[in-house]
């Protein structure tokens, strides 16, 4: 009977008979989402179904429809989630969603029929003539503008004749309210093709509440097939607003796709080239290990060991490529004493560099070929002398490009023989630009000198290697693309997907798997490596891995250990880390940065020789620095340039600085260099930054610790204090701190363009700080080896002699400093090292060609020049070099780098007196 009432009162029919269950459940379901009335017990009770349940078999519907991506039906699901959530239907004001706007006025609104969209368009004086309410006009206008919108632009590049890559630029366009929105919104973002019929994209995507004001950009690949749609929607729709999406059209009109590529090199069926091919028993003791050359080796060996062209190789991964270079390499060093020999070698990655280092230093180093093998350093002074001495070269590209731009200068850059660059495929990533110039200034620089560089450059297998190949100079045969097919060791790839949108809950349901994968696909003890994005999910990782197989267990040892426990015992023991200890007995290792050398060795080690059958690694992205012109016609353009920092940083470095900048406001500009944009704000790091920073020197109110600048600053901070910090945060701050030196040094540079003399000597000061690790108000003995806080403050207190300065050490009787210093032997060695380095600088100056006034000895220097006369200023530094063999680095035991001495010098104008004496006229002076 009360159904009956209710039948008659839904909004859309219902034809079937009532005795139907469905029928009621539909019933209800309409009369809820309508909010009517129940009248009866027995109704009421039976409404508790649709309240616990229809809410979640409705999302369940719209997830199985996205997943089958049909556009259509999930774009109706979603709304009908949203139905059921806010007890509205989708036809009504999307104003109903707010709460206390009185419902004569909502159903007055309802009665308009005007389009959401026109509503943007009305004043609050409108909205209230609209409802004839004046006075709800203000509140209807706000709550207008606190519905969430979003504006949309997207850029689409096709990647090849296939896939489309589109960066969707997403704009937020309303107010944020905390009572409203809580922290975060949430919307779905789905790429529908030209009628609306498929999913070809879809993705999950979260608004901040702290990144309401910026912009966000999301990036996808997504399908296109021949011929070309006219184009596709990007359709953005709130998970919980009702009528709240956007629909952005993204035409193809004047889409040009890539050409078609050019076939790939075909691997010869040749005969593999024995060793004895090099013709010189030198160079063939270096490949003991096997008889005869590989056949991707053996087809390009003429090209490179026996002609002097460019070259590009792309072949897959594993194919031996690192052999190829080295024939490039002895080709150069066969060639004779007399000829130039200046390989340079690139890897665009500081580990991939530090390898090849490794290995080539065995190879062709003082015990092996005995040529000079140096890896840069990154520190200018440094590395030109490196590259004055050495035959083989290793950088990564930035070393590389900060080195070199200024070649036309620099001998040694000119005089580069052989130019190596591999990974060369990379130059499509992160980092890809600064690889680009790299090469293309050495391709640039080959044609401006007279020696010849020969370019060789490698690359997996690549689409387009022509583009590449004649990009490096590379003749007809001296191009190589082999396909990917050609691996030595042939590759299977299983791909299972996780489709949870979560990080944490995603890297946790995939651990389950990886087992399993590895149970399967390298059976019988065959090695299994794992990378996982960061170094917290190493060691999760590793242990749910330990903790699945220990549960797993058939016989008495771990399944991944491979090897007698008891003579693992001895490499366990060594190992610090205690997890590392724990997992590694179950034969599971891991590897990230942030473990010691030792631990990292025991690792690779005991998985090399087959003891353990896993090995965990990060793959957290290395740094990349932005890349600008080179050509700057500005004077921030050469600062940028000449000190290698972005031009970013120099203009924001420009415009925040004042003559009145003081510690606290330097070091804020400094963090906020763009250089640190790419710092990395892991999972939960936010609340221990935000510890960490409130017990800073210069704390803030309110900081925004996702924010990388505040990680900067934070860590710069504690590092002038000395404060510990955790480990993988010590990684970061090593970065921070390493950087901080070449930032200053362009701030002093900007700064001094300006003339403020006390800005540019607190920068310097802050430079000191930085190589010290400490602050400038610190005791100065803090620099000296072996001397903390409370020793410093010792010999301040010292009894008739307060000691505050090296010199002071210096000055000090044996005895007496001994007494003041209570150190061992050993200590005290290191602190008469460091009183002997320390440098003692004198500083003399004189005025070219005019008079001197005062006295030869006086200690003020005054001249006699003309006002609007240039002045010639000769300033001498001498440092005291007694008993000194060279200068040396600078003793920085806190500092990441090794650090030269370097001076900076300013010059301040004091106090200047007319002297009146027209009949002077020695003119001509300048
Ligand atoms: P790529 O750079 O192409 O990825 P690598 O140069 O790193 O490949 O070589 C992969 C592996 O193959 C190395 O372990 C190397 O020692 C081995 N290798 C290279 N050439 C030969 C060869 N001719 N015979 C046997 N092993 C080889
Ligand atoms: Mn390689």
């Amino acid at each position: 009977m009360e159904l009956a009432k209710l039948l008659d009162r839904v909004p859309i029919p219902v034809k079937e008979s009532l005795e139907e269950p469905s029928v009621k459940i539909n019933v209800l379901l309409q009369a809820y989402i309508s909010q009517l009335k129940l009248e009866g017990l027995s109704l009421t009770s039976d409404m508790v179904f649709i309240t616990q349940s229809a809410g979640r078999l409705m999302r369940a519907l719209f997830e199985i429809v996205l997943k089958q991506g049909w556009a259509q039906l999930a774009e109706k699901a979603l709304k009908l989630c949203k139905m059921v959530g806010k007890r509205m239907w989708s036809v009504q004001t999307p104003l109903r969603q707010f709460a206390g706007i009185p419902s004569a006025i909502l159903t007055k609104l309802e009665k308009k029929d005007l389009a959401w969209e026109r509503y943007y368009d009305l004043s609050a004086q409108e909205l209230g003539e609209l409802i004839r309410a004046p006075k709800l006009g203000r509140t209807l206008y706000k709550l207008i503008h606190q519905f969430p919108k979003l504006n949309l632009a997207a850029h689409v590049l096709p990647i090849t004749r296939s896939v489309l890559r589109v960066e969707l630029t997403v704009t937020p366009d309303f107010q944020w309210e905390d009572k409203v929105h809580g922290y975060v919104e949430s919307f779905w973002v789905i790429v529908e093709d030209n009628d609306g019929e498929y999913i070809l994209h879809h993705e999950y995507f979260l608004l901040k509440k702290q990144f309401i004001d910026e912009d966000h950009t999301l990036n996808f690949t997504v399908p296109i097939c021949e011929p070309i749609p006219p184009q596709y929607y990007i359709r953005v729709v709130s998970d919980r607003w009702l009528g709240c999406q956007t629909v952005l059209p993204v035409s193809f009109r004047h889409l040009i796709l890539p050409e078609k590529y050019p076939p790939p090199t075909e691997l010869l069926d040749l005969q593999p080239l024995p060793v004895t091919a090099l013709r010189n028993p030198a160079y063939e003791a270096l490949y003991k290990d096997f008889k005869h050359f590989n056949p991707v080796q053996t087809q390009v060996f003429t090209v490179l060991y026996n002609t002097d062209d460019n070259v590009l190789v792309a072949a897959p991964t594993g194919s031996g490529k690192t052999i190829c270079a080295e024939f490039a390499i002895l080709r150069n060093h066969q060639e004779g004493l007399n000829s130039l020999m200046r390989v340079v070698y690139i890897a665009p990655l500081e580990a991939l560099a530090k390898e090849r280092f490794r290995d080539w230093s065995k190879k062709f180093g003082l015990e092996g070929l005995g040529m000079r093998v140096v890896e840069l350093t990154g520190e200018s002074m440094t590395d030109l002398k490196l590259l004055d001495k050495a035959q083989i070269i290793i950088s990564t590209p930035d070393k590389w490009d900060a080195l070199t731009r200024r070649w036309r200068q620099r001998k040694q850059v000119q005089e580069v023989s052989l130019f190596i660059v591999d990974e060369l495929h990379l130059i499509g990533g992160q980092g890809g630009p600064v690889l680009e110039v790299v090469v293309s200034r050495m391709r640039y620089n080959a044609a401006h000198v007279e020696n010849k560089i020969r370019m060789v450059a490698f690359s997996t297998s690549l689409a387009n290697a022509k583009d590449l190949g004649e990009w490096i100079g590379a003749t007809a045969h001296g191009l190589f693309n082999f396909p990917p097919i050609v691996r030595p060791a042939p590759l299977e790839i299983h791909i299972q997907g996780v489709d949870i949108a979560n990080f944490e809950a995603r890297m946790q349901a995939m651990t389950k798997p990886t087992y399993t994968a590895i149970v399967q696909h390298a059976k019988n003890g065959k090695p299994a490596l794992v990378f996982v994005p960061t170094r917290k999910h190493v060691k999760l990782t590793s242990v749910d891995l330990m903790t699945y197989s220990s549960a797993d267990i058939r016989g008495e040892e771990p399944a991944f250990l491979l090897h007698n426990a008891k003579e693992l015992e001895p490499f366990v023991e060594k190992v610090n880390e205690e997890m590392l200890r724990a997992t590694l007995r179950h034969g599971v290792g891991y590897l990230h940065e942030g473990l010691s050398s030792l631990d990292q060795q025991v690792v690779m080690h005991l998985f090399k020789a087959g003891w353990i059958q896993n090995a965990l690694s990060d793959l957290e992205a290395s740094k990349c620095i932005l890349i600008e012109d080179d050509i700057q016609p500005l004077n921030h353009g050469h600062i940028s340039a000449y000190h290698y920092v972005s031009y970013t940083t120099i203009e924001r470095f420009s415009s925040s600085l004042t003559s009145k900048t003081r510690m606290k406001g330097l070091i804020e500009i400094v963090a906020s260099a763009s250089e640190y944009d790419q710092l990395p704000i892991r999972p939960g790091e936010e609340e221990v930054l935000r510890k960490l920073i409130n017990h800073q020197r210069f704390s803030f109110d309110n900081p925004k610790c996702t924010d990388p600048h505040i990680k900067a600053n934070a860590l710069l901070q504690a590092y002038f204090s000395r404060q510990r910090v955790g480990s993988n945060l010590a990684l970061d701050q090593r970065e921070v701190v390493g950087l901080a030196i070449r930032l200053l040094h362009a701030l002093v540079d900007v700064v001094a363009t300006s003339g403020w003399l006390s800005p540019v000597l607190l920068a310097m000061e802050v430079c000191q700080m930085v190589t010290q690790g400490m602050w400038e108000k610190d005791p100065v003995l803090l620099q000296v080896p072996h001397f903390n806080r409370e020793l410093a403050r010792r010999c301040q207190d010292n009894p008739g002699k307060p000691v505050d300065t090296v010199f002071e050490i210096m000055e000090l009787d044996d005895v007496a400093r001994r007494e003041l210093l209570q150190m061992s032997d050993s200590q005290m060695q290191d602190v008469a090292r460091f009183c002997n380095r320390f440098p003692n600088i004198g500083v003399d100056h004189r005025v070219v060609g005019a008079e001197r006034l005062s006295a030869e000895n006086d200690e003020d220097h005054v001249y006699r020049v003309r006002a609007g006369d240039d002045v010639y200023l000769e300033v001498n530094l001498e440092r005291d070099m007694e008993g000194l063999p060279e200068v040396g680095p600078v003793n920085a035991p806190r500092f990441p780098k090794t650090k030269e001495e370097e001076y900076k010098f300013s010059l301040d104008v004091g106090e200047t007196m007319d002297v009146d004496d027209d009949n002077n006229d020695d003119g001509g002076r300048d």
